[in-house]
């Protein structure tokens, strides 16, 4: 699909999406923007109740209600199988169907190699990479039953900044982006969209600011989270016959429509 062929904004109305990751941060605006476009949102995350960081699935999902949209407050830990399974298994059972996912949970550990202890490595692997995953592999039976969907996993820039050296989360997000963009080649024929989706600049999340070690962004690198929304609802309108196997960055997507 050509640029110029991109829609103005994406109409969800009818669409399921289930969105891993979604009670804080960029998770929360993207579910909460997926259902204002008019999908009715699966809400997974491991948060019931507030903890160390602010937000919750139900605060999330009481927002979109709130605004008239429709919500699913799903308790899901990516790294588990079951537990994913059954979020999925709940969210079908609610909705009907899933059209639409977002794998968007995700940890981050910036520390160079040398610093960064076995349990730090498997932890953004287990979340990042397998969460993704076992995310994808449950969902994919669901959208085939469609006709088509579409899915989106959240990466990062830092994939391509070889020259700042490498450390456990963005490996861990280049693996992700190994997986969707040959995944789109498998899928195509299922006529399901499969696109990585990055921040331009920096989201000052809660789980940003937890983990970028008080590191300081100038203002001109922050990106406000309404532009991860705009962006996912674009790609979650797709199907095969439109955007897939490709690695889009949110600001860049929403200029070019
Ligand atoms: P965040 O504020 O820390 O939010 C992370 C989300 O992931 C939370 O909803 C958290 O929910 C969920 N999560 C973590 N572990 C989980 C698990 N085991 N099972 C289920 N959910 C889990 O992070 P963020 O900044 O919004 O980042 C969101 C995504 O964007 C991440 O994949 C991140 O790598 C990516 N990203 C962010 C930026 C940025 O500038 N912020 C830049 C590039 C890429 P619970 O704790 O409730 O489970």
């Amino acid at each position: 699909m050509s640029d110029t062929a991109l829609p103005a904004t994406g109409d969800l109305t009818g669409k399921v999406a289930f969105v891993a990751g979604a009670s804080r941060g960029i998770g929360a605006a993207v579910a909460e923007g997926l259902a204002a476009a008019g999908a009715s949102v699966a809400v997974a995350a491991r948060s019931e109740q507030e903890g160390a960081l602010p937000g919750t699935i139900h605060a999330v999902a009481q927002r979109i209600t709130a605004a008239g949209g429709r919500a699913l407050a799903v308790q899901c830990d990516v790294t588990s199988e079951e537990s994913v399974d059954a979020a999925i298994a709940a969210t079908v059972a609610e909705f009907g169907g899933i059209d639409i996912l977002v794998a968007n949970a995700g940890v981050m550990w910036l520390a160079p190699i040398e610093k960064t202890p076995l349990k730090r490595w498997q932890l953004c692997l287990d979340v990042n990479l397998t969460g993704v995953f076992l995310v994808t592999k449950a969902v994919i039976p669901h959208l085939r039953a469609r006709g088509g969907g579409s899915l989106i996993a959240i990466t990062t820039t830092g994939v391509d900044m070889v020259d700042r050296g490498a450390n456990a989360y963005w490996i861990s997000k280049a693996a992700v982006e190994r997986m969707y963009l040959g995944l789109a080649s498998d899928l195509r024929g299922d006529n399901i969209a499969v696109n990585c989706l990055s921040p331009t600049r920096v989201v000052l999340t809660e789980g940003w600011q937890a983990g970028s070690g008080g590191r300081e962004i100038p203002p001109e690198m922050v990106e406000p989270p309404e532009a991860m929304a705009d962006a996912a609802v674009l790609l979650a309108a797709q199907n095969a016959d439109g955007i897939t196997g490709t690695v889009q960055r949110s600001e860049h997507l929403i200029a070019a429509r």
